[in-house]
Parts: structure tokens; C-alpha cells; sequence
């Protein structure tokens, strides 16, 4: 039997019935004790209709805007209680967020998504970056700190990961033979990193799912949001910069205001490529996509603050996204155009292979430690129905950030790193197949070619100069 982890009262509403609201669903239902009545699912594509009727789901087949969002959202939660799961693309995160904390309504969401529009507008880069839109939503925090619950960011990445850096660090202070008592707050945490040694984080990932037929010209396959991966991969590159750091990217610029954990590259990040590390392919590149978690992440393990903190580590993905979206960037980009079919690969038709999703935690005495979820599509689909392995790592960290959202009403508006990562991942680990830790002697200087000079500086492997590549 699964355990049911609480009631929710009231509403619930499911913002986008997509690949990620699909199957969380099934979660919600297995977990949860609710009002069946009570579920709405809001997806302006008709295409998912049959699917909710036949499950009998209430389905408002309506787009949310900034013109309508408070109206729509206001019907559906006229008794001031309930709980919002926003897993679409193009509403905006932090509006349909502070609404809800005004209602007394709970909210989650995977990702600080703005208003259709923002990602291909004409302004400056710079205020198209994570940087920016995260900012927003700590501005917001500060500005009304406290109250109802709302979770920013708590998918697989941005989201679990940022409860395996904690795991990864404590299994590097047992490894170490460090005095291992768990830090008790942000401040302990973050000297926890820095006194292991750890120089940097590479959120490392490999999806070898793929499918029987090749990649099909003029379609985008992806194993989840195309209109997402596209959004953001069409986004600088961004990374959060630590203080280990003695080289600068020449198209790098720094923040002036907010934060200033981050920088960002004047290039779009899924053709920025890095060197990088994961366990079933060892060496491999890995797309410098921009996500939340680079700034949260470098944001809290800072001891200090500002443009100069005392320490701070360097993070960023490194994205290796299934064979089929290599070829499907591959193609967007050298054609400079999109691709108008999308086509994300479902359970069923995904015939091999793994997402295999950690925290490469570089730079400390033991060279590399890949902590990670190594979910099978094979082993998803026993699981749970509706999704392949990279659905389930966000769908469960959803799941998870429900529970903890539950337990903790009132906490204000929070990120996955701030949340109780040992109550997240007892509620989420059933559903990751097996999360293992490796170590690695790899560094971004070894497997290079001789034949050609690079830019490197080989009296330190884990600068960023040499993670970057040429
Ligand atoms: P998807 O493209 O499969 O589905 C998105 C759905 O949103 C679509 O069904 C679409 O019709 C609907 N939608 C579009 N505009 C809408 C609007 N204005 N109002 C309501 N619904 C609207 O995407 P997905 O794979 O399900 O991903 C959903 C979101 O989750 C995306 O924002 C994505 O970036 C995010 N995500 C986060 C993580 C993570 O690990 N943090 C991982 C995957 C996806």
C-alpha cells in the first residue's frame, strides 16, 4: 500500500497538463486524501481532453494570461484554501504565486516561468537570464516574508538536486572521516561546503533514453517540454561563480544588483558546451543550459556576501539531454529556426535507457564525488503510469514538496534548498530506481587533445576556463 502523507482541503488545481502535469497526477491521487470533485485541470490544448474526460477530470480548457489569470484563479479558489500545482510553460510563476498567498491558497511550481513572450522578446540579455526572474520572486520574499506556503522551483533540477548536494556533502565529511553532525541551518551548511573543500557543483546529467525509429528531420524530440528546453536553452548562458575562480569569460558579465551569485554568458546556453562527468558515460560534454538552481545553489552555500563573499562555489548544469535533442538542437540552431513539430518521447515508445541525474561535487581532497538518481524508463513505467524516467525524477520531486508544503503551511515562500531535504527525498526515493554516489579521478584537464592548443590553465583542473569548452 502507498502511504497517504495528509488531506488537502479545498481546490485543487493543476495549471498544464503536459508531460510533467500528466504524471504527477497519478501521484496526487495515489497520495493524497482530497475531495475528487474538487481537481481541476486548466490546459488550453484541446489534444488533452479525451484523456481527462475519460479519467474524469474536470478540465477548464482555458490559457491563463496576466488579463485573466486572477479571474480564473479567483472562481476556482472562492474558499481561500486549497492548493495550486503550476507545471505549465508561459504563465507567470511569481504573479500566479503571490496570488495565491494572498487567497491562503498553497502553491508549487518547477521552474520561475514568466508570461508567454519573455524568453524570444527583444530585450537585453541580461534580463532574460534565471538571474533575473529569480531575483523577482527573492524580491517578492523580501518584501512579504512569511505566510502561506509557496515553493518556488521544485522539480527534478531546479529542485531534488539541490537536497542531493546536501546528502553528497554529508557523505563526503563521512568519507573524509570529518565529524559528520548535520548542519542545523544555511550558515552551517554553507561551511560545511566550504570547509570539505569543495570548489564546485555540476548539476550532471545523461538521458540515454531513445526510441526504436531515428530522430525524424524537422521535428524537436525531447523527453520532456520541448517549448521548455527551447525557452531555456535559448537563454544565456548562466553559472553560479565562485571565488575559486581566477580566469573570467571575455563574453561573461556580472550583476549589479540582487544576489550576485550568478554571471552570464553573451551566448545562448544550449550551444554552450562544457566538459563534464557522469557515471554511465565517464568523460562527456555537457550543454551549459541555464536553470535556477545554478544562482540558488551558489547563492546558498555563500559564506559572505555580495560580489566578494568569503567563499562561494562555482555551479551549473551540464546538460546532456537525450541523443534525439542533441540532434534536435543540433538542427534548431544550425538552421536558425524551430522546428514546428514537437514530439516528446513517451514511456511506451522509449524502447532503452537511463536519466541519469546527480551533483558532481569537484575540487575537494577526493578530486569528484557524482551523487545521483539512475531511473531507468523500464523502471518508471512499473512505477508509476503516465511518464518516462524524467518525468518521474520532477513528478516525485513535486510529490515531495506537496508532503512538505503541507507540513509547513506557513513557511513563506521557499526554495528547494531551504526545505527539510531528509522529509523531501524519504517521500521522493521510492520513485528515483537506485541513487548512488560515485567517485571519480576525472578532471576537466584529462581526455583533451594534445594536437591543438587550447585555452587552459593547467595549474588548477577545476577552473571554469578549462570546464569550458573551446
Ligand atoms: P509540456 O510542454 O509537456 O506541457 C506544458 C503544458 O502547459 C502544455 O500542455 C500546454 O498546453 C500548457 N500551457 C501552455 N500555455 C499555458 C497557459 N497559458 N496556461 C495553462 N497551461 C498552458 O511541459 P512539461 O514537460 O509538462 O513541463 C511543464 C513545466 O515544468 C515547464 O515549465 C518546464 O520547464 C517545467 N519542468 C521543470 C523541470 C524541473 O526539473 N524543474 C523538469 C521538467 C519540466
Amino acid at each position: 500500500a502507498h502511504p497517504v502523507y495528509g488531506r488537502i482541503d479545498g481546490p485543487i488545481v493543476i495549471i498544464g497538463f503536459g508531460s510533467i502535469g500528466k504524471g504527477t497526477w497519478p501521484l496526487i491521487e495515489r497520495h493524497f486524501d482530497f475531495d475528487a470533485d474538487k481537481l481541476t485541470v486548466i490546459e488550453p490544448n484541446p489534444a488533452a481532453a479525451t484523456f481527462l474526460r475519460q479519467h474524469k477530470l474536470k478540465h477548464l480548457q482555458v490559457a491563463l494570461t496576466q488579463e485573466n489569470y486572477r479571474e480564473v484563479l479567483g472562481e476556482l479558489f472562492a474558499e481561500g484554501r486549497g492548493f495550486c500545482v503550476n507545471l505549465s510553460v508561459d504563465t507567470s510563476s511569481l504573479d500566479i504565486m503571490t496570488y495565491c498567498r494572498e487567497l491562503g491558497v498553497l502553491y508549487i511550481d518547477t521552474v520561475v516561468e514568466p508570461w508567454a513572450g519573455y524568453y524570444f522578446g527583444e530585450t537585453d540579455n541580461a534580463a532574460r537570464t534565471n538571474y533575473a526572474l529569480r531575483q523577482a520572486v527573492q524580491d517578492e520574499k523580501a518584501r512579504n516574508p512569511g505566510g502561506t506556503t509557496a515553493i518556488s522551483c521544485c522539480g527534478a533540477n531546479p529542485g531534488m538536486v539541490s537536497w542531493f548536494v546536501k546528502e553528497a556533502l554529508m557523505r563526503l565529511a563521512t568519507d573524509m572521516g570529518r565529524d559528520a553532525a548535520m548542519p542545523a541551518d544555511r550558515g552551517g551548511w554553507a561551511r560545511l561546503m566550504q570547509s570539505l573543500g569543495v570548489k564546485g557543483i555540476h548539476i550532471a546529467e545523461r538521458d540515454t533514453q531513445a526510441r526504436r525509429v531515428p530522430k525524424p528531420r524537422g521535428t524537436f524530440v525531447n523527453t520532456w517540454s520541448v517549448e521548455g528546453f527551447i525557452s531555456e536553452g535559448f537563454q544565456p548562458a548562466e553559472l553560479g561563480w565562485g571565488t575559486h575562480e581566477t580566469w573570467f569569460p571575455e563574453n561573461g558579465h556580472r550583476h549589479e544588483t540582487g544576489c550576485q551569485a550568478g554571471i552570464w554568458l553573451e551566448r545562448p546556453g544550449a550551444i554552450t558546451r562544457v566538459h563534464t562527468w557522469c557515471p554511465t558515460p565517464g568523460p562527456q560534454f555537457g550543454f551549459l543550459v541555464t536553470h535556477n538552481e545554478a544562482i540558488s545553489i551558489s547563492d546558498y552555500y555563500t559564506v559572505g556576501q555580495g560580489a566578494q563573499p568569503e567563499f562561494r562555489p562555482t555551479c551549473h548544469y551540464a546538460y546532456h539531454p537525450s541523443d534525439d535533442a542533441v540532434l534536435s538542437l543540433h538542427e534548431m540552431f544550425g538552421s536558425g529556426r524551430q522546428q514546428t513539430k514537437h514530439h516528446i518521447l513517451t514511456e511506451d515508445e522509449i524502447v532503452e535507457g537511463i536519466d541519469e541525474l546527480g551533483v558532481l561535487l569537484y575540487g575537494h581532497a577526493m578530486n569528484a564525488l557524482w551523487y545521483g538518481s539512475r531511473l531507468s524508463n523500464e523502471e518508471a513505467r512499473d512505477l508509476v503510469p503516465y511518464q518516462n524516467a524524467t518525468g518521474l525524477q520532477v513528478s516525485s520531486a513535486v510529490l515531495a514538496g506537496m508532503v512538505w508544503a503541507l507540513e509547513n503551511p506557513q513557511a513563506g515562500i521557499v526554495e528547494t534548498d531551504e526545505m527539510d531535504h531528509l522529509r523531501c527525498l524519504e517521500v521522493q526515493r521510492p520513485y528515483l530506481g537506485p541513487v548512488e554516489a560515485h567517485y571519480t579521478d576525472w578532471t576537466p584537464l584529462q581526455d583533451r587533445w594534445t594536437q591543438f592548443p587550447e585555452d587552459i590553465d593547467e595549474s588548477d583542473p577545476w577552473q571554469f576556463r578549462n570546464v569550458l569548452a573551446s
